[in-house]
């Protein structure tokens, strides 16, 4: 039997992609759909601007939207709700003893809610036991451009260490919701300026890639400067980083680590999980969002054009799909995780 779960925020830009990924997830079956006042009462194909390729799930199109208060048939709730009311709602469901998995920034930086990333700091889902929400929790996912970016260099953390990093960021549309940035914004045209997305990638690498030191996180020392920019790409976020490692390497050394990291998600192979989380390229014009943002189901990171720095030590190009690995997918690999590792009942 399945676990149901809800969708709060589902008629958004990452709750429709949340139903097109749990639609024949082999252990959750959507049961609750929820949004705002504007849609609730009507049949989701009624109150969706649905813009997925594929067409709304026939038994979804006929579910009814509630509105965001406990008491939905679930103990399993994702959310994908604008951060405007998503710090109040989420913490109703929690405390009403439902496991939330978030992917708003409200929660993020609580000293008690892990910010996941199930290949990088699954340990870290050990901070749900401080919560006081009884038998509900919160765990949060990143901002869709720091997965991306903590993905690729975990694997140089690891060996190298990184003292310094500066990130340039073109970021797609998607990542700015329904309706978004206004066609004659974008059109011919590059925005420098996403709110508050600089502060969020200089802080939550720090989070993600801090250690565990009696029972709360110990921030990792690295500093991080970030630009970002909205260009017009429908799905893939593209980084430009330069870093300053602790310890010198070569450069076949940050490939190989590259090509053999894996993690817990695909030795417990997770349903949601890429075969491979890091993808490095040696063609000089990869990776680019249109060709590599849906390989290994959307939820793997494409690295290329690693080369010396002359200011720091080496510079490359990163590559992510923003709703799904930084954002549903990540959220439905964090839930994976977690019913592995009991923090989610089974049935
Ligand atoms: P979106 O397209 O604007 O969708 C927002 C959702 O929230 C809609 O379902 C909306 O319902 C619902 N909502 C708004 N006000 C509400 C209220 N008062 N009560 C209940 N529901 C309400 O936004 P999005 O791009 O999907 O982003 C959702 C969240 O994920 C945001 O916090 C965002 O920062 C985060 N995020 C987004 C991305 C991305 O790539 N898009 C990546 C990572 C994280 P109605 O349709 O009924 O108004």
């Amino acid at each position: 039997m399945k676990i149901p779960v809800g969708i709060l925020g589902a008629t958004g830009s990452v709750g429709q992609k949340f139903i097109q990924l749990l639609t024949n997830h082999p252990w959750f079956e959507i049961t609750f759909l929820g949004a705002s006042e504007r849609s609730t009462g009507k049949t989701y194909k009624n109150a969706v601007n649905w813009f997925m390729t594929e067409p709304v799930p026939k038994q979804i199109a006929e579910m009814t939207v509630g509105n965001c208060t406990p008491g939905a048939d679930c103990r399993v709730v994702f959310s994908g709700l604008d951060a405007g009311v998503a710090g109040e709602i989420e913490e109703n469901f929690a405390r009403a003893e439902y496991i939330v998995l978030s992917n708003s920034r409200n929660h993020r930086f609580d000293p008690d809610v892990p910010l996941l990333i199930p290949e990088v700091n699954a340990d870290h889902l050990e901070l749900i036991n401080r919560q006081t929400y009884g038998k509900g929790c919160i765990v949060t996912n990143p901002n869709c451009s720091t997965i991306g970016l903590v993905m690729a260099i975990k694997p140089m953390i690891d060996l190298f260490g990184i003292e310094l990093l500066n990130v340039v960021t073109l970021q797609a549309l998607s990542g700015a919701g329904y309706p978004g940035v206004a066609s004659l914004d974008i059109i011919d045209n590059i925005v420098p300026y996403i709110g508050s997305e600089e502060e969020k990638i200089e802080t939550e690498p720090l989070k993600i890639l801090g250690r565990i030191e009696n029972g709360s996180v110990k921030m990792l020392e690295m500093t991080i400067s970030a630009q970002c920019n909205r260009v017009a790409v429908l799905d893939g976020h593209t980084e430009c980083v330069s870093v300053k490692l602790k310890q010198p390497a070569i450069e076949t050394e940050i490939i190989t680590a590259w090509q053999e990291f894996t993690a817990l998600p695909q030795k417990l192979n997770l349903p949601t999980a890429p075969k491979h989380p890091v993808y490095y390229y040696e063609q000089d014009n990869y990776p680019q969002p249109k060709l590599h943002r849906n390989v290994d189901k959307g939820m793997a990171v494409h690295v290329g054009r690693l080369r010396k720095d002359p200011i720091f030590d080496y510079k490359f190009i990163v590559i992510s799909h923003n709703t799904v690995r930084g954002a549903a997918g990540c959220a439905i690999l964090n839930a994976e995780m977690m019913l592995k590792k009991g923090y989610i009942p089974s049935c």
